[in-house]
């Protein structure tokens, strides 16, 4: 399930290899893949690819002509991908659109998604602002360390949920809140409340790293990412929590990775993540 890294990833693939193209023709197979916005299909061809953004797990595409400006933004999460042509996926069917793009290193763009739901919307600038206001909190890359601290001071409840609460810090899902807590040495269920600044402080260098590392390394590839040109991330084998479950520490503590069943599974050593380091 793509996160902030891997959707990072795809960002910049995207724009080193189509800024600046000119989109021909928008194929859309079924309408209920578009969430909003279907009504505007007919703008987007002839128009020029001017940004590629990421947002929280999401993909923004910015479309100019004739000095207007419109958007196609892409949800990643769950299934959906975003491919380019030469890049085959298992189930052919389920690309849902085709962007053709002319004179470009890539002649096409597709959306791939199994599960069918909408999950591309099509909107101008002022329904980008509200849709990025309704969905996302700060930018775990973006945000100053004085910022991310002054955020989790205002805020209660558990760690790891909070972490994954979009609203709040916008990119980070399961896989990687896993591995940061577990670099940081924080339990998963800590009441944030009773965390000192010092850990919070500990905790921003630690999502930095983790996040940037995974960049670096093209994302991770767990169930199906694959980035637009085929390659899959090589940060799963940095994992050091995720998906261990009984395997001993990787800290050398003696302990032993365990799995707690949530909403999303919660990985890791009792030993080096105890509910009561907090200072
Ligand atoms: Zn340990």
């Amino acid at each position: 399930m793509p996160e902030l890294p891997e959707a990072e990833v795809v960002a910049g693939q995207i724009r080193s290899r189509l800024l600046g193209a000119s989109l021909g023709d928008v194929w859309v197979g079924r309408a209920d893949i578009v969430r909003e916005g279907f009504s505007t299909v007919s703008w987007y061809p002839g128009a020029s690819l001017q940004s590629v953004e990421r947002f929280g797990k999401s993909v923004a595409l910015g479309f100019v002509k004739d000095k207007h400006c419109r958007y196609v933004v892409a949800e990643l999460g769950m299934t959906g991908l975003l491919l380019f042509q030469s890049t085959l996926t298992k189930h052919p069917q389920h690309v849902h659109v085709k962007m053709s793009f002319e004179d470009a290193r890539e002649p096409e763009l597709r959306y791939w998604n199994p599960r069918r739901f909408g999950r591309l919307s099509l909107l101008d600038r002022a329904g980008l602002d509200r849709y990025l206001a309704r969905r996302f909190g700060l930018d775990p890359l973006a945000v100053s360390q004085q910022d991310f601290v002054k955020l989790l001071q205002s805020r209660r409840g558990r760690l790891k949920s909070l972490l994954m609460h979009q609203q709040v810090i916008a990119g980070i899902g399961n896989i990687y809140a896993n591995e940061i807590l577990f670099r940081a040495g924080l339990h998963p269920h800590v009441q944030v409340s009773r965390l000192s600044v010092a850990r919070f402080e500990k905790l921003y260098q630690v999502m930095s790293e983790v996040l940037h590392e995974a960049i670096a390394c093209g994302g991770s590839s767990v169930r199906d990412f694959f980035a637009p040109d085929g390659t899959e991330g090589q940060y799963k084998r940095r994992h050091l929590v995720y998906g261990k479950a009984g395997q001993a520490c990787p800290n050398h503590c003696g302990g032993v990775i365990r799995r707690f069943q949530e909403e999303r599974s919660a990985y890791f050593c009792l030993r080096c993540q105890s509910l009561r380091s907090t200072k």
